[in-house]
């Protein structure tokens, strides 16, 4: 083997933190280490580096500063609108409807109020991954206190109706979330205009090229919330406890990048996965999972029939790519991907499956690697398979 590449498609489940974040975010490790609450100079450098990241997230989201909340992140953001929507609309319903292929960080949440008396509602949806606004509408009940349904789905990279679907649910008086982690430095957002029927919205700085344990929730004002965490004063009382400000710093530098030349960025995406995509497609017994025009620009989720997902990932990180079989929080289990379930992949195909995620890691040459290792690594794990045959066989 010669020299050994490293070739990362993963950025659906992290990215690299930037060189400019990372130097943003230096000086709150060291000389403004003053609590953002306290009044002397130290202090105020925090505080005005808080402010200063709620203004820039603001303004990237078309949103104002008041409805910007810091969290820990994209599963705290959504724990948060779920739960804190729920307990403090019950006295009015206890219904939510969402759909099966939402993050965890959205379902568990559903599933742990269905524990606590509430009934939800899981969309169906089509083979693509696709939510029908029509069916939103058809499942909305006198009780039913919360619509949410992701802006994208972070496995096979759908990207789903939401602005029809919060029409709907404004029609209705019902608040919408959306988990819009995987969209931010993809999707433009203007939370005034374009996007003003989405009430709640979560995200995550390690998506768009920030640090991790950092992210937001957008709550338009008068949306009923009850507060996440009990303690200080911090975020309005709604969330208390000392920000997060080294992490809230570098989230704003990276909002700020990410959002700076969004179609130049995807432009750069599609261009590379078409090429990856077309490549991979020769490979016999593969399909692409997911939309093939609705989908985010890095996204690519295939499945190879006679493949075990996870063996051919560990054969990938050998040849230096790191890229993943569903989503990367569910790595560990076997079992099949929920959201390949749910648009009806048979959980053997779903068992090889693999997605890559094309980022700012990435360039050409990763793409004509890629293709060279891959077919050469399907190729060998299928004749090792007992299951496969070669193809003439298939035939008779
Ligand atoms: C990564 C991800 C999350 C979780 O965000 P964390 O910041 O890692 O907690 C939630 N939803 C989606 C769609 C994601 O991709």
């Amino acid at each position: 083997m010669g020299e050994t590449r490293l070739v990362y498609m993963d950025h659906a489940a992290t990215t690299f933190t930037k060189p400019e974040v990372v130097e943003t975010m230096l000086p709150f490790l060291k000389e403004h280490f003053g609590n953002p609450s306290s009044l002397y100079s130290i202090g105020r450098e925090g505080r005005e580096a808080v402010e200063t990241t709620r203004k820039k997230l603001a303004k990237a989201l078309g949103a104002r500063p008041e409805e910007i909340y810091f969290t820990s992140g994209g599963t705290e953001s959504d724990n948060w609108a779920i739960k804190g929507t729920a307990f403090a609309r019950q006295k009015k319903g206890k219904h939510i409807i969402t759909t099966p292929i939402e993050h965890h960080a959205v379902l568990y949440p559903c599933e742990y109020l269905e524990t606590q008396g509430f009934d939800v509602t899981y969309l169906p949806v089509d083979r693509y991954g696709l939510v029908d606004p029509a069916e939103v509408e058809a499942a909305i009940r006198k009780d039913t206190v919360l619509i949410s349904v992701m802006y994208a789905n972070n496995e096979i990279g759908t990207i789903e109706p939401v602005l029809e679907i919060g029409k709907v649910a404004r029609k209705h008086e019902i608040p919408f979330h959306t988990d819009a982690v995987q969209v931010i430095g993809k999707v433009p957002l203007d939370l005034q205009r374009e996007h003003k029927d989405v009430d709640m919205l979560s995200l995550s700085s390690h998506k768009f090229y920030g640090p991790k344990g950092v992210g937001a929730l957008y709550i338009r004002e008068g949306t009923e919330i009850d507060s996440y965490m009990h303690g200080g004063a911090q975020e309005w009382g709604k969330r208390a406890g000392t920000e997060n400000v080294a992490g809230i710093a570098g989230m704003g530098k990276a909002i700020e990048l990410a959002t700076a030349n969004i179609e130049g960025h995807n432009e750069k995406l599609r261009k590379m996965r078409s090429r990856l995509m077309a490549g991979i497609l020769e490979i016999p017994y593969c399909r692409l999972n997911g939309h093939p025009e609705k989908r985010l620009p890095g996204n690519l989720n295939f499945s190879f029939e006679y493949i075990e997902g996870e063996s051919l990932l560990l054969m990938l990180d050998q040849m230096g790519i790191c890229c993943s079989t569903g989503s990367a929080c569910s790595s560990g289990s076997s079992d099949p991907s929920h959201v390949l379930r749910a648009i009806g992949v048979p959980p053997k195909t779903a068992q090889g499956s693999l997605r890559l995620t094309l980022g700012d890691a990435n360039s050409e040459e990763d793409i004509d690697y890629v293709l060279e290792v891959l077919p050469e690594v399907v190729g060998k794990l299928r004749a090792i398979s007992p299951f496969y045959k070669p193809a003439n066989e298939f035939e008779k």
